[in-house]
């Protein structure tokens, strides 16, 4: 039975205009509170961002739902997701189409979403460690892309790996801080002469940062920065 918190919630996402059924639908099947660590678990259905390991975050429900819901994600459609994070965003998706191809650069977090993937049964989800600013070349092209870190602009080569009519939705822009954030969440439309452009909303996202994360010599990720 579904969690009345979790039916509070998806009231508050159509209040906000969220109105693709099946995307409200994969949302209210999704059990957040797997995704959050445990001492947020009673905010796990509020309609905030909250921390998670390695100095990240699952973004907001809200965000979820409307880069979703963006991304027109059909039964038949391959995904491509950079920044796995929790795995949060990639179960929703995983609901809603064919295949999720997830790329995360932090071992610990994409350890921890595939034992999520696996608990809930999604076998529809692939990951792979690695750099997503070179997407998931072998797997390309994909019919929609999601970015869940934001990217100051939009480099070629994820814009590459979307077939034609393929939609691109993330956060493009710098967040200098909470109060001076520059960062929109925009789709990108690929067409025959080129891309479409629209902006959705303001956001917040942490930064998609190139390269891996150093190894320190007991064995975990630094996070720092490369
Ligand atoms: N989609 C996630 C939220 C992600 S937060 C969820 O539903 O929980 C953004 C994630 O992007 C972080 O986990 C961060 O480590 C990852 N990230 C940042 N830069 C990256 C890069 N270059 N390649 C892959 N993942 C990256």
């Amino acid at each position: 039975m579904t969690d009345t918190r979790a039916i509070a919630l998806i009231m508050a996402l159509r209040g906000q205009g969220i109105t693709d059924q099946r995307v409200l639908s994969a949302i209210e099947r999704t059990p957040r509170e797997l995704f959050v660590d445990r001492p947020f678990g009673s905010s796990a259905y509020e309609n905030t961002a909250l921390p998670i390991a390695c100095g990240q975050t699952i973004s907001q429900p809200y965000v979820v739902a409307l880069s979703t819901q963006e991304l027109e994600v059909q039964p038949n459609h391959r995904v491509l997701e950079i920044g796995t994070g929790s795995g949060y965003q990639a179960a929703v998706l995983a609901q809603l189409c064919r295949m999720v191809y997830t790329v995360e650069r932090h071992k610990p977090l994409l350890g921890a979403a595939q034992t999520r993937f696996r608990e809930l049964k999604l076998h529809n989800v692939v990951t792979r460690h690695g750099d997503g600013f070179q997407g998931w070349p072998e797997q390309a092209p994909f019919d929609r892309i999601l970015l869940t870190a934001a990217i100051p602009e939009l480099p070629d080569s994820l814009v590459n790996q979307l077939k034609p009519d393929g939609i691109l939705v993330g956060p493009v822009g710098q967040a200098v801080s909470a109060e001076t954030n520059c960062q929109q969440l925009v789709k990108i439309i690929r067409t025959n002469e080129g891309t479409s452009m629209k902006r959705l909303i303001p956001v917040v996202f942490v930064p998609m940062v190139p390269g891996l994360p150093e190894v320190i010599s007991n064995g975990s990720a630094s996070g720092k920065k490369s």
